[in-house]
Order: C-alpha cells, then sequence, then structure tokens
C-alpha cells in the first residue's frame, strides 16, 4: 500500500510528489505520457517574485527575460506598461518540468511512464486503476492527489467537479519581429471573446497564441489578419503548433475522503490572465503540508479539509476578484474596453497601476482601482462607472 498516488507528473504533480516524498512517504507519480514535460502547451512566463516565494531557483529553462507588457486595445494606440526591471521570466516549460521532475525522483518518488490513470476508487481500499501498454493493474494507497491538469479524470471520478468551464487556447511558435524585453497583449471581441490574444518573445521565436470565453480559438485569423500582429509575425516560420484548455478557479472541490486536486485539476490559475505555473505549486504547497498531516495521522476529509481553508485565507481573495474583474472584462464591449485601458494610461491612474501592479497577484490593484472609482466619474461617466463597479463589488 503506498501512502499517496499522485495522477500527473506536470509542475504540480512532481511538486506535490517532492515534498512528501522528501518527507518520507511512499509516493508513486502515475503519467500516462512517455516523457515528462510533452506535449507543452504554455507561454512559458512565470514572475521571478513569485519562482523566488516558490524556492525555484531560475535555471538554464530561463530562455528570456521580460521588463514589461504593451497593451494592444481593440482600437486604439498601444499602451506601455513597465517599470524598466525585469518582472518576468520565459520559460523553456519542457526543461522546467523535467528538473521538478528530477527533484522529486531525487527525494525518493517512483514515476510510473507511459501509464494512464483509468480510474479511481475511494473507500476502505482506496486505489488507482492504471493501464499499461502490456496491461492494466490496481495501485492501492491511502491518499490519491489528483494533478491531472484542467480535465481532471481524478477530479470527476472523486465528484469533485461543479462545473466544467475553460478558456479554450491555441498557441503557435513562430519567427516574429517584436521586442525582446516585453510581452504584448491584444484585446479585441472580434477575434479573442472574453480573453486575449498574445505574442510572447521567448529567446529566438515567438510564441502567438489566443485564448476564448467561448467558441474556438481562431488563431490563424488573428495572426493572419490583425492590422498590427499580422505585420509582426512570420507565419512562413511556423514551428509549433499546440491546442490546450484553461480552467476557471472555483468549479470543483479541492478534496474529498482520500483524495486531494492541486494545480489545473484544482482550476487555480490566476483569473485575469489564465498563469497557472506559480498559483498551482503554491497551492500544491500547501497540498502537501495538508496532505503530510493527514498521512501522519489519518487520512480523513476532515483533516484533508485544511487544504481547502489554507488556500482561501491564503488566496481568496485573488481567486474572487479576479473572477469579478475578469466577468467584468468578457461583458465589455470594443468601445468599452478602449475607454478603460486609456484610463490606466492616465496620469490619474498609471502612478497607481505602475505602483501596485504585481505580476502574481492582482487582488491588490483590483482593490485599489476600486477603491479610486468614485474619482473616476467625469472620465468614466456614471453610468458606465456604475457598471463597471456592480461587477467588481461583492
Ligand atoms: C496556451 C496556454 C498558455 C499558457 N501560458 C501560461 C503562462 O504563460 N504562464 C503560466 O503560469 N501558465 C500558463 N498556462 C497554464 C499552465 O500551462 C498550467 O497552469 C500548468 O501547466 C498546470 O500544471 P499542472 O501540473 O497542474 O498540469 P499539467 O501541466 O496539465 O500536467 C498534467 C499532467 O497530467 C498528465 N495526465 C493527465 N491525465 C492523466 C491520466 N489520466 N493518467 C496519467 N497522467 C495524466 C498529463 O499528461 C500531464 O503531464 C498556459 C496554458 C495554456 C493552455
Amino acid at each position: 500500500m503506498h501512502d499517496a498516488v499522485i495522477v500527473g507528473g506536470g509542475p504540480a504533480g512532481c511538486f506535490t510528489g517532492r515534498f512528501l516524498a522528501g518527507r518520507g512517504f511512499d509516493v508513486v507519480i502515475v503519467e500516462e505520457h512517455a516523457e515528462i514535460g510533452n506535449p507543452v502547451s504554455c507561454a512559458g512566463i512565470v514572475g521571478l517574485g513569485g519562482l523566488k516565494e516558490l524556492g525555484i531557483k531560475p535555471g538554464k529553462w530561463v530562455l528570456n527575460r521580460l521588463r514589461g507588457a504593451l497593451l494592444h486595445p481593440p482600437s486604439r494606440e498601444p499602451i506601455t506598461l513597465t517599470r524598466g526591471r525585469v518582472e518576468a521570466v520565459v520559460i523553456d516549460r519542457a526543461a522546467f518540468d523535467k528538473e521538478l521532475a528530477c527533484s522529486a525522483a531525487d527525494a525518493g518518488a517512483t514515476f510510473l511512464m507511459k501509464t494512464r490513470c483509468a480510474d479511481v476508487t475511494l473507500g476502505e481500499r482506496t486505489s488507482v486503476k492504471i493501464k499499461k501498454i502490456e496491461g492494466a493493474g490496481r495501485l492501492e494507497t491511502r491518499l490519491v492527489i489528483g494533478a491531472d491538469g484542467p480535465t481532471s479524470l481524478v477530479a470527476s471520478k472523486a465528484g469533485l467537479l461543479k462545473e466544467t468551464s475553460y478558456t479554450r487556447c491555441a498557441q503557435v511558435e513562430v519567427g516574429a519581429e517584436i521586442d525582446e524585453d516585453r510581452v504584448e497583449v491584444y484585446l479585441g471581441n472580434s477575434f479573442a471573446p472574453g480573453f486575449f490574444a498574445w505574442l510572447v518573445p521567448a529567446g529566438g521565436v515567438c510564441r502567438a497564441g489566443l485564448g476564448v470565453s467561448a467558441g474556438v480559438p481562431k488563431l490563424f485569423d488573428f495572426l493572419n489578419k490583425h492590422p498590427v500582429a499580422s505585420k509582426k509575425v512570420r507565419m512562413s516560420q511556423l514551428l509549433h503548433l499546440a491546442a490546450g484548455l484553461i480552467p476557471r478557479p472555483l468549479t470543483r472541490k479541492i478534496y474529498g475522503e482520500r483524495v486531494m486536486l492541486v494545480g489545473d485539476a484544482a482550476g487555480h490559475v490566476k483569473p485575469l490572465t489564465g498563469g497557472g505555473v506559480y498559483l498551482g505549486l503554491a497551492c500544491a504547497r500547501l497540498a502537501a503540508e495538508v496532505a503530510a498531516r493527514a498521512l501522519e495521522t489519518e487520512v480523513n476529509a476532515k483533516i484533508l479539509g485544511g487544504y481547502e481553508r489554507a488556500v482561501a485565507k491564503r488566496f481568496g481573495a485573488e481567486f474572487e476578484l479576479g473572477l469579478r474583474a475578469r466577468r467584468l472584462l468578457e461583458r465589455l464591449s470594443d468601445n468599452e474596453l478602449d475607454d478603460l485601458l486609456r484610463l490606466l494610461a492616465t496620469p490619474e491612474l498609471q502612478p497607481l497601476v505602475l505602483g501596485e501592479a504585481d505580476f502574481d497577484h492582482h487582488a491588490q490593484l483590483l482593490k485599489s482601482l476600486i477603491k479610486k472609482g468614485p474619482n473616476l466619474i467625469r472620465s468614466l461617466g456614471l453610468k458606465r462607472l456604475g457598471r463597471y463597479l456592480r461587477h467588481l463589488l461583492p
């Protein structure tokens, strides 16, 4: 009988596995692919502050350093947001994942590669049903940890999914003429309803992607037709194409009897940008601490519930406020998006934005913008301001 079977060898699974194995528990990580880190579907932007907080030193997987962002409103001039210092890095996700996997293995975790979790049984004899090329089997365990990404089988088998709501994304790696030290973000309902498109300089290549809240991401239309982006990318140099889903936070319960979810499986991503590497690992660490406590005593829902409380205490405001801001952005017309982004660049708001923006934590800036709301009556008009605040306030 294992102490913990972790389904999924992505960053969240490996980070959790390293912590638990390092505490002396018998940990098995089950990964359906033949290689950790592949296939990749990620733009690879990670905040430097977040990495530091997680105790991860930037390694050879850093491809590029970012000092800011260039925001393209639907039909106005672009806005530059920068404090002049490096705030985030663009990473080689496959190499990053492999480094996390190696540290989990060094700590004593066992990896079962090319092994798919096909079912989960929870109860007195908790087990994970696995399928390998050469046959099937069951791994008996005291605790199952679902780290199996946005469409988590563990979450659905354990009855933890409350709703399925995803941002659908597509991304390519292409040649492009863009500044190496900033990410470009494009907003507009005609090509990225409810989300945005991006051009990320990734050290010699550009990751160009697009997400939508509903429907299908029409990335090639955007890259071929957008008046600005189409002039920057070189579609003849197309190197890699990927599709992926980003889950919404608070759409699933993150623990049950003898089961926990981490990373995308738990919906632990930043609601506004979909970034899940930092947030997934920060919450995975909270999960691992609670799991260790349970494995040292008794594994039950009462003790595992400490995980949900710890996440709510540390990141509850990030999820709640971020989701409200996301819902507001999803409802804005292109004209309203233009006006809102223009406001962020005014002398009235830009110092606040640059002073309080944090790559990994958005709640503080959102709270300050809400507080500043009444001062914006003149620029926005009472009706529009009321509409914005109605979405942002509880
Ligand atoms: C297009 C796109 C761009 C993104 N850009 C960024 C970004 O710039 N910055 C950022 O922070 N985040 C970004 N994200 C989000 C980020 O990629 C995820 O948050 C992150 O990968 C989550 O890690 P994870 O370990 O939870 O899940 P995953 O990385 O999805 O890993 C899950 C693992 O579980 C395995 N698995 C799944 N099911 C089973 C099964 N049944 N049996 C065995 N194994 C299984 C999979 O093979 C996979 O290896 C992006 C996402 C997308 C789609």
